[in-house]
Protein backbone atom coordinates (compact mmCIF):
# COMPACT_ATOMS: atom_id res chain seq x y z
CA UNK A 1 0.00 0.00 0.00
CA UNK A 2 1.12 3.38 -0.94
CA UNK A 3 0.62 5.50 2.02
CA UNK A 4 -0.58 9.17 1.33
CA UNK A 5 -1.49 12.46 2.83
CA UNK A 6 -4.85 13.45 4.24
CA UNK A 7 -5.91 17.11 5.32
CA UNK A 8 -8.88 17.25 7.00
CA UNK A 9 -9.96 21.45 7.35
CA UNK A 10 -13.10 22.86 8.52
CA UNK A 11 -14.04 25.96 10.23
CA UNK A 12 -13.03 26.36 13.94
CA UNK A 13 -15.35 23.90 16.10
CA UNK A 14 -16.57 22.08 12.96
CA UNK A 15 -15.05 18.89 14.26
CA UNK A 16 -11.96 17.95 13.16
CA UNK A 17 -10.19 17.33 16.42
CA UNK A 18 -13.12 15.09 17.18
CA UNK A 19 -13.62 13.09 13.79
CA UNK A 20 -9.79 13.07 13.95
CA UNK A 21 -9.67 11.24 17.07
CA UNK A 22 -12.03 9.06 16.75
CA UNK A 23 -10.53 7.81 13.71
CA UNK A 24 -6.99 7.42 14.96
CA UNK A 25 -8.69 5.38 17.93
CA UNK A 26 -10.08 2.80 15.35
CA UNK A 27 -7.47 2.71 12.61
CA UNK A 28 -4.01 1.62 12.83
CA UNK A 29 -3.12 2.10 9.62
CA UNK A 30 -3.35 6.64 10.30
CA UNK A 31 -1.07 8.61 11.65
CA UNK A 32 -1.45 12.41 12.97
CA UNK A 33 0.94 15.08 12.59
CA UNK A 34 1.39 16.98 14.79
CA UNK A 35 1.75 20.76 14.04
CA UNK A 36 3.80 23.37 15.50
CA UNK A 37 1.93 26.28 16.90
CA UNK A 38 2.49 29.93 18.70
CA UNK A 39 -0.59 29.63 20.14
CA UNK A 40 -1.04 28.72 24.31
CA UNK A 41 -2.39 25.55 25.55
CA UNK A 42 -5.54 24.88 25.61
CA UNK A 43 -6.96 23.09 29.18
CA UNK A 44 -5.32 19.12 28.75
CA UNK A 45 -3.38 20.15 25.45
CA UNK A 46 0.04 18.42 25.89
CA UNK A 47 2.64 19.79 24.21
CA UNK A 48 3.90 16.85 21.47
CA UNK A 49 0.73 15.33 21.43
CA UNK A 50 -1.56 18.00 20.38
CA UNK A 51 0.56 20.55 19.28
CA UNK A 52 4.68 21.69 19.36
CA UNK A 53 3.89 24.77 21.19
CA UNK A 54 6.82 27.17 20.47
CA UNK A 55 7.70 30.83 21.40
CA UNK A 56 7.50 33.11 18.26
CA UNK A 57 10.95 32.93 18.18
CA UNK A 58 11.63 29.06 18.26
CA UNK A 59 8.93 29.04 14.98
CA UNK A 60 10.68 31.60 12.86
CA UNK A 61 14.25 29.84 13.61
CA UNK A 62 12.46 26.51 12.23
CA UNK A 63 10.38 28.53 9.24
CA UNK A 64 14.23 30.20 8.28
CA UNK A 65 15.76 26.27 8.35
CA UNK A 66 12.69 25.51 6.09
CA UNK A 67 11.61 23.08 8.64
CA UNK A 68 7.95 23.37 7.47
CA UNK A 69 5.99 21.81 4.70
CA UNK A 70 3.64 24.56 4.93
CA UNK A 71 2.46 27.15 7.61
CA UNK A 72 0.19 29.94 8.49
CA UNK A 73 -1.23 32.68 10.36
CA UNK A 74 -4.56 31.80 11.45
CA UNK A 75 -6.64 33.66 13.81
CA UNK A 76 -3.68 35.73 15.06
CA UNK A 77 -1.29 33.25 15.51
CA UNK A 78 1.30 31.04 13.60
CA UNK A 79 0.65 27.31 12.54
CA UNK A 80 2.81 24.74 10.44
CA UNK A 81 3.22 21.27 9.33
CA UNK A 82 6.71 19.67 10.08
CA UNK A 83 7.99 18.19 7.17
CA UNK A 84 9.82 15.62 10.22
CA UNK A 85 6.54 14.90 11.12
CA UNK A 86 5.32 14.01 7.86
CA UNK A 87 8.03 12.00 6.77
CA UNK A 88 8.03 10.11 9.50
CA UNK A 89 4.80 8.80 9.54
CA UNK A 90 4.76 7.79 5.63
CA UNK A 91 8.27 6.39 6.57
CA UNK A 92 5.92 3.89 8.60
CA UNK A 93 4.09 2.96 6.01
CA UNK A 94 1.00 5.06 7.47
CA UNK A 95 -1.33 7.38 6.23
CA UNK A 96 -0.67 11.06 7.66
CA UNK A 97 -3.74 12.71 8.66
CA UNK A 98 -2.92 16.50 9.18
CA UNK A 99 -6.05 18.84 10.33
CA UNK A 100 -4.97 22.18 8.80
CA UNK A 101 -6.74 25.42 7.51
CA UNK A 102 -7.11 26.19 3.97
CA UNK A 103 -4.40 28.21 3.20
CA UNK A 104 -1.87 25.94 4.66
CA UNK A 105 -4.14 23.11 2.54
CA UNK A 106 -3.22 24.74 -0.38
CA UNK A 107 0.58 25.08 0.08
CA UNK A 108 0.88 21.33 1.26
CA UNK A 109 -1.25 20.45 -1.81
CA UNK A 110 1.00 22.01 -3.88
CA UNK A 111 4.14 20.11 -2.05
CA UNK A 112 2.14 17.01 -1.95
CA UNK A 113 -0.09 16.81 -4.94
CA UNK A 114 -1.15 13.26 -3.97
CA UNK A 115 -2.84 14.59 -0.68
CA UNK A 116 -6.33 14.27 -0.04
CA UNK A 117 -8.29 17.09 1.04
CA UNK A 118 -11.60 16.31 3.53
CA UNK A 119 -13.41 19.62 4.15
CA UNK A 120 -15.98 19.35 7.33
CA UNK A 121 -19.32 21.08 7.17
CA UNK A 122 -20.98 21.99 10.06
CA UNK A 123 -24.90 21.18 9.37
CA UNK A 124 -25.50 24.82 9.92
CA UNK A 125 -24.09 28.34 11.16
CA UNK A 126 -26.67 27.79 14.11
CA UNK A 127 -25.02 24.50 15.19
CA UNK A 128 -21.77 25.61 14.25
CA UNK A 129 -21.50 28.57 16.80
CA UNK A 130 -23.46 26.36 19.49
CA UNK A 131 -20.45 24.03 19.43
CA UNK A 132 -18.04 26.57 19.52
CA UNK A 133 -19.66 28.15 22.56
CA UNK A 134 -20.27 24.74 24.30
CA UNK A 135 -16.56 23.89 23.96
CA UNK A 136 -16.18 26.61 26.01
CA UNK A 137 -12.37 27.00 25.04
CA UNK A 138 -12.38 31.22 23.91
CA UNK A 139 -14.25 33.53 25.12
CA UNK A 140 -16.74 35.66 22.93
CA UNK A 141 -14.38 37.80 20.84
CA UNK A 142 -12.49 34.84 19.62
CA UNK A 143 -15.57 32.98 19.27
CA UNK A 144 -16.25 35.81 16.71
CA UNK A 145 -13.07 35.76 15.26
CA UNK A 146 -13.38 32.08 14.56
CA UNK A 147 -16.93 32.55 13.00
CA UNK A 148 -15.82 35.33 10.76
CA UNK A 149 -12.77 33.76 9.77
CA UNK A 150 -15.08 30.72 8.83
CA UNK A 151 -17.01 32.91 5.84
CA UNK A 152 -13.88 33.33 3.76
CA UNK A 153 -12.96 29.47 4.78
CA UNK A 154 -15.65 28.44 3.12
CA UNK A 155 -15.07 30.36 0.26
CA UNK A 156 -12.56 27.57 -0.39
CA UNK A 157 -14.96 24.16 -0.20
CA UNK A 158 -14.48 23.81 -4.13
CA UNK A 159 -11.33 23.28 -3.62
CA UNK A 160 -11.48 20.21 -2.13
CA UNK A 161 -11.70 16.54 -3.02
CA UNK A 162 -14.28 15.41 -0.45
CA UNK A 163 -17.32 17.29 1.79
CA UNK A 164 -18.72 15.93 4.77
CA UNK A 165 -21.59 17.28 6.56
CA UNK A 166 -20.67 16.56 10.45
CA UNK A 167 -24.07 16.18 11.69
CA UNK A 168 -24.10 12.83 13.11
CA UNK A 169 -20.55 11.92 15.05
CA UNK A 170 -20.59 8.30 14.11
CA UNK A 171 -21.68 8.76 10.66
CA UNK A 172 -18.77 11.21 9.65
CA UNK A 173 -16.34 9.02 11.48
CA UNK A 174 -17.63 6.27 9.06
CA UNK A 175 -17.71 8.09 5.65
CA UNK A 176 -14.07 9.77 6.08
CA UNK A 177 -12.70 6.35 7.03
CA UNK A 178 -14.60 4.71 3.85
CA UNK A 179 -13.22 7.88 1.84
CA UNK A 180 -9.68 6.70 2.90
CA UNK A 181 -10.57 3.17 1.85
CA UNK A 182 -11.39 4.18 -1.44
CA UNK A 183 -8.53 6.44 -2.08
CA UNK A 184 -6.62 3.61 -1.14
CA UNK A 185 -7.36 1.80 -4.53
CA UNK A 186 -7.94 4.37 -6.51
CA UNK A 187 -5.90 3.53 -9.85
CA UNK A 188 -3.28 6.06 -9.69
CA UNK A 189 -1.89 4.91 -6.14
CA UNK A 190 -2.04 1.33 -6.75
CA UNK A 191 1.42 1.29 -7.78
CA UNK A 192 1.64 -2.60 -9.31
CA UNK A 193 -1.72 -2.41 -11.48
CA UNK A 194 -0.33 -2.83 -14.40
CA UNK A 195 1.78 -5.15 -13.56
CA UNK A 196 -1.08 -7.39 -11.96
CA UNK A 197 -3.21 -6.70 -14.91
CA UNK A 198 -0.52 -7.63 -17.31
CA UNK A 199 -0.16 -11.07 -15.69
CA UNK A 200 -3.38 -11.58 -15.03
CA UNK A 201 -4.11 -11.16 -18.97
CA UNK A 202 -0.98 -13.87 -19.43
CA UNK A 203 -3.09 -16.02 -17.09
CA UNK A 204 -6.45 -15.53 -18.54
CA UNK A 205 -4.98 -16.34 -22.06
CA UNK A 206 -3.47 -19.85 -20.76
CA UNK A 207 -6.64 -20.73 -19.23
CA UNK A 208 -8.58 -19.55 -21.92
CA UNK A 209 -6.63 -22.13 -24.19
CA UNK A 210 -6.33 -25.03 -22.36
CA UNK A 211 -10.50 -24.85 -22.01
CA UNK A 212 -10.69 -24.57 -25.38
CA UNK A 213 -9.17 -28.23 -26.03
CA UNK A 214 -10.76 -29.44 -23.59
P1 LIG B 1 -12.40 21.80 15.58
O1 LIG B 1 -11.23 20.91 15.94
O2 LIG B 1 -12.75 21.72 14.13
O3 LIG B 1 -12.22 23.23 16.03
P2 LIG B 1 -13.81 20.27 17.62
O4 LIG B 1 -13.47 18.87 17.24
O5 LIG B 1 -13.10 20.88 18.78
O6 LIG B 1 -13.69 21.25 16.34
O7 LIG B 1 -15.39 20.29 17.84
C1 LIG B 1 -16.03 21.44 18.38
C2 LIG B 1 -17.05 21.00 19.42
O8 LIG B 1 -18.14 20.36 18.78
C3 LIG B 1 -16.49 20.02 20.45
O9 LIG B 1 -16.99 20.34 21.73
C4 LIG B 1 -17.02 18.66 19.97
O10 LIG B 1 -17.21 17.79 21.04
C5 LIG B 1 -18.33 19.05 19.30
N1 LIG B 1 -18.69 18.18 18.13
C6 LIG B 1 -17.89 17.87 17.08
N2 LIG B 1 -18.56 17.08 16.20
C7 LIG B 1 -19.80 16.90 16.71
C8 LIG B 1 -20.98 16.19 16.26
N3 LIG B 1 -21.00 15.52 15.10
N4 LIG B 1 -22.06 16.23 17.03
C9 LIG B 1 -22.07 16.94 18.20
N5 LIG B 1 -21.00 17.61 18.69
C10 LIG B 1 -19.89 17.61 17.96
P1 LIG C 1 -6.87 25.48 16.96
O1 LIG C 1 -6.02 26.59 17.52
O2 LIG C 1 -8.34 25.68 17.21
O3 LIG C 1 -6.37 24.11 17.35
O4 LIG C 1 -6.70 25.55 15.38
C1 LIG C 1 -6.99 26.74 14.72
C2 LIG C 1 -6.84 26.57 13.23
O5 LIG C 1 -5.46 26.30 12.90
C3 LIG C 1 -7.64 25.43 12.63
O6 LIG C 1 -8.27 25.91 11.44
C4 LIG C 1 -6.60 24.39 12.28
O7 LIG C 1 -6.98 23.63 11.16
C5 LIG C 1 -5.43 25.27 11.94
N1 LIG C 1 -4.16 24.53 12.05
C6 LIG C 1 -3.77 23.64 12.99
N2 LIG C 1 -2.55 23.15 12.71
C7 LIG C 1 -2.17 23.74 11.55
C8 LIG C 1 -1.00 23.65 10.73
O8 LIG C 1 -0.05 22.91 11.00
N3 LIG C 1 -0.97 24.42 9.62
C9 LIG C 1 -1.98 25.25 9.27
N4 LIG C 1 -1.85 25.94 8.14
N5 LIG C 1 -3.09 25.37 10.01
C10 LIG C 1 -3.19 24.63 11.13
Amino acid sequence: MNPFPIILSAPSGGGKTTVMKRLLATRADIGYSVSATTRAPRNGEVTGRDYHFLSMAEFRRRRSRKQFAEWAEVHGRMYGTLRSEVRRILKDGRHVMMDIDVQGARQFQAAFPESVLIFLLPPSGEVLLKRLVERDTEGREAHLVRLRAALEELEEVPRYHYVVVNDDLDATVRRVSAIVDAEEVRHERVASVNKTTRSLVSQLKSEIRRYANR
